[in-house]
């Protein structure tokens, strides 16, 4: 945890008592400050008593006895409408920031040349931080990883020399953060998402850009307009930067062909590593997560060859296309994040023979998306909530399909078939394309139930083999 020494002896007002709220609240008591904290949860509120913190009712309490207010970054600050409690800080005159605002003024005063990654884009944020994190302990640097993956900022160990904080952070937190400084940001990629928390593509993009103008060295996609008309601003304004693409890009200066990462210096071309081996990282989009990771490894100081053995057994991320079994000639895989058909298309993308396990909650537009797909569906088993709509869409298709209810029934099919047919290195594939709540609190609850079924059918599978 980091103990926040430059709020001692403040009081700040706080809203928001997730798990970023509770670690500030912690981080800001170890450093010696006070803070007021509220949250529309009655529950939330006595989970944070009972922790000792002072639970106050913003909307009574006397703003002028705050130095700032922190906000948690699912509360709406600008768009559809700012939360009550911004209107209270800014008619108050107290300004308004974030944990990780928090954690760069910290690690300004107390280890300013600690170095920071800080990653951002709209897809692949995720992946790439856990990515680069576990690049640099491949390289034999410590590495904390958090922010909007896993552990909050504020709860990770303290900014140190020889210590890199790998941050995943998500537009709202870059919102919240006057004072990001990383000293290497990845900024991916950026497609429509989120606008009706920034009001506009534009606003969304701007903020993104926030993250690009203030790193000491930014890496840009080259692989959308947006963000090369970003990498264009920020080359023109004289900083250093590197553009990075998934592909063979000839304006790209970490780039893949072949399936391995490439550097380009001038004229040169060097190869850095192959991505053959990686496992976990099937797939174009995957490619260009690679090419970035690799980008600020590199720059940290990891060598070529770490690099290259950081890759191939890198696990990945539970969820995201995740090999959970191999059974026969199957591979099991859950990519239960897919909660959309974009997210879907990448998992199809990375498989000649699906079995492809979807439904849920339906999203607006469905699969019709999916079209191009289709050929690689050997058959779609469906579940949940989308079934009668997908199965419509599937049928007009041509694509074989079977409504199985849920995923208790759906897996079990899937891998008969999968094993009865004739591809060689068939996937039964659970990338759903929906919401998971109409039958699971949550895409995790989801794929963990997916994982367990396809972990029981293979030790089935197992025994069976060894004749028990
Ligand atoms: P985020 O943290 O930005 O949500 P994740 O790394 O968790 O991203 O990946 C979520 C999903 O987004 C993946 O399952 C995959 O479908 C898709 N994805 C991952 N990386 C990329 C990328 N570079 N470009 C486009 N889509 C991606």
């Amino acid at each position: 945890m980091i103990a926040l020494r430059h709020l001692a002896g403040k009081r700040v007002a706080l809203f928001g008592l997730g798990g970023s709220g509770l670690a500030t609240l912690e981080a800001i008591r170890a450093g010696g400050g006070l803070a007021d904290a509220w949250d529309d949860s009655e529950d939330a509120r006595a989970k944070a008593a009972a922790r000792g913190f002072d639970v106050v009712d913003l909307a009574r309490a006397d703003w002028s006895a705050y130095s700032s207010f922190v906000l948690a970054p699912g509360v709406p600050f600008t768009h559809p409408a700012p939360h009550w409690t911004v209107a209270r800080a800014k008619s108050a005159g107290v300004e308004v920031v974030g944990d990780v605002e928090l954690f760069f003024r910290e690690r300004a005063g107390a280890a300013p040349d600690s170095p920071v990654v800080a990653v951002t884009g709209t897809n692949g944020k995720s992946t790439t931080a856990a990515l680069v994190a576990h690049l640099l302990r491949a390289g034999g640097i410590e590495a904390e990883l958090g922010g909007n993956i896993g552990v909050p900022a504020l709860a990770l160990a303290p900014p140190a020399p020889g210590r890199v904080h790998v941050l995943e952070l998500s537009s709202f937190q870059i919102d919240l953060t006057p004072s990001l400084a990383p000293t290497v940001g990845l900024m991916l990629n950026l497609t429509p998402d989120h606008i009706d928390r920034h009001g506009t593509f534009e606003a969304y993009g701007a903020v993104k850009e926030r993250l690009v103008a203030a790193s000491g060295l930014a890496v840009v996609g080259d692989d959308d307009a947006p963000s090369r008309a970003m990498a264009a601003r920020r080359i023109a304004s004289g900083k250093p930067t590197l553009r990075a693409s998934g592909g063979d890009d000839p304006a790209a200066d970490v780039f893949v062909r072949d399936r391995s990462v490439f550097v380009r210096e001038g004229v040169r071309e060097t190869a850095l590593t192959p991505l053959d081996g990686a496992r976990a990282l099937r797939g174009a989009h995957n490619a260009q997560n690679a090419a970035f990771a690799c980008a600020a490894a590199r720059r940290l100081g990891v060598a070529a060859d770490r690099i290259a053995s950081g890759l191939a057994d890198f696990p990945g991320l539970p969820h995201r296309m995740e090999e959970v079994a191999r059974i026969g000639k199957a591979i099991l895989v859950n990519d239960s994040k897919a909660t959309n058909a974009d997210s879907a298309a990448k998992a199809l993308a990375s498989y000649d023979d699906a079995h492809w396990i979807l439904g849920g909650r339906p999203k607006e537009g469905g699969i019709a998306p999916l079209a191009e797909f289709f050929p690689r569906v050997r058959k779609a088993y469906l579940v949940g909530e989308a079934s009668d709509e997908f199965a419509a869409t599937l049928r007009a298709a041509g694509v074989s399909h079977e409504l199985c209810g849920d995923l208790a029934t759906a897996t079990p099919r899937a891998l008969a078939d999968a094993l009865a047919g004739a591809s060689s290195a068939p996937a039964v594939l659970l990338s759903p394309a929906c919401a998971s709540y109409d039958q699971f609190k949550n895409f995790e609850a989801r794929g963990d139930a997916f994982r367990d079924i396809a972990l029981r059918l293979a030790r089935a599978a197992q025994d069976r083999e060894s004749g028990r």
